[in-house]
């Protein structure tokens, strides 16, 4: 098979690429580099089955020769980075998901959309099911990533039923593990290098709000099920373990010995207060079920960033109030029950 994954020399399509090359796929990888990083993908440069393609996909997308499958992940996903980035992350969503569908339409391939649990914005059916619709705001400060998602959905579903492209879409819940960037903002990098360094550990809000985190190796695998299915979806993917943030962060301390503090910061306007996937459909229709822990994963990611010292001392002090456009309003550690009257 001949994949073309977009955002490939990112966090999850780097993995994505490696799981194919290494079945025997060939791949093409198309990434603008606007958050991804050749670095992610320099393991397998020199591979004879994998080529890649600088590209803004937003803008245009071509490949010579065959293509089975377009895997289209390209699109900043942490918060701080859309954020930076709201115009090139709505553009992405939408006119770089037209692109790649066009693609799979010529080629006759199958098309697989990286989608999000974000489309159910701050959700008030707990946990999260493929049926409910959610709770997004089209106005707030997530919703250039938030509505390019929903978009990315609805223009697919739109190119199956009147293309006849055979379309896929995954919904993932927040997956972590190595390759990630130790300065992306996002809450395992950033508590992981934010220990490493012996930095304070930034908490938003009162740290009650969930996530349920998926390690990268479990959710590629769902990935490629779900392209090598015939399934249209959306199905989620990700780990149905369900955890405060506090308590990551106690986690992240105790699983690298670190004596750093904790700080209570200001929550970013709309972060979701809970969020768990049901994947019941990802068990009957892939037969997909996450099998390593978010302790073990985080095990694998803490020795990854360790390997990677450098990068992390030169971004952990800079993670601080990445979320916010101006300066955070730091809250101690000691006065925790004021800030959760504030959040
Ligand atoms: P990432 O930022 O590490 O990777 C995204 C990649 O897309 C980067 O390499 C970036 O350079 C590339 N890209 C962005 N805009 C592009 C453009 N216009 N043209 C070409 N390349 C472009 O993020 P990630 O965590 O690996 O996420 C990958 C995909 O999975 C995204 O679509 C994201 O929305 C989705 N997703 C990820 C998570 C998660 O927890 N990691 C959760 C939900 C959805
Ligand atoms: N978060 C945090 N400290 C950080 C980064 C994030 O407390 O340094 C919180 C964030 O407010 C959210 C959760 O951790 O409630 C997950 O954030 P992340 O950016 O990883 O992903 P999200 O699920 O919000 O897209």
């Amino acid at each position: 098979m001949r994949a073309l994954v977009t955002g490939g020399a990112g966090f999850l399509g780097s993995h994505l690429c490696e799981a194919l090359l290494n079945r025997g796929d060939s791949v093409v990888c198309a990434d603008d580099l606007s958050t991804g990083r050749l670095e992610n993908v320099a393991a397998f440069q020199e591979h004879p089955r994998f080529t890649f393609l600088r590209a803004d996909v937003s803008h245009s997308l071509r490949v010579r020769g065959p293509v089975d499958l377009v895997a289209h992940l390209a699109s900043p996903a942490s918060p701080p980075d859309y954020h930076r980035l709201p115009l090139e992350t709505l553009a992405v969503g939408s006119r770089g998901t037209e692109n790649a569908l066009e693609l799979a339409a010529e080629k006759g391939a199958r098309f697989v959309l990286a989608s999000t649990s974000e489309v159910y914005g701050d959700p008030t059916v707990h946990p999260q099911a493929e049926s409910y619709w959610g709770n997004v705001s089209s106005i707030g400060p997530r919703s250039v990533y938030d509505e390019a998602k929903r978009f990315a959905e609805a223009i697919s579903m739109a190119y199956a039923r009147s293309l006849g492209v055979n379309v896929g879409i995954v919904r993932i819940f927040n997956t972590f593990g190595p390759r990630m960037r130790a300065e992306d903002g996002r809450v395992v990098s950033s508590f992981i290098a934010q220990a490493l360094n012996g930095d304070p550990l930034t908490i938003y809000g009162d740290g009650q709000q969930t996530r349920s985190f998926c390690y990268v190796d479990d959710l590629v695998r769902g990935i490629v099920a779900m392209t090598d299915s015939s399934e249209t979806g959306p199905i989620n993917l990700g780990n149905p373990v369900e955890r405060t943030v506090q308590e990551l962060a106690e986690l992240v301390l105790e699983l690298t010995g670190s004596g750093s503090p904790i700080e209570f910061h200001q929550l970013p306007k709309d972060d979701p207060t809970r969020r768990r996937p049901d994947i019941s459909l990802a068990e009957t229709l892939l037969g997909w079920h996450p099998q390593v822990s978010t302790e073990e994963g985080l095990h694998h990611t803490v020795e990854y960033f360790r390997a990677h010292r450098r990068e992390v001392s030169a971004a952990a002090r800079s993670i601080a109030g990445a979320q916010f456009e101006g300066t955070p309003s730091k809250v101690a550690w000691r006065d925790a029950p004021a800030m959760a009257k504030l959040a």
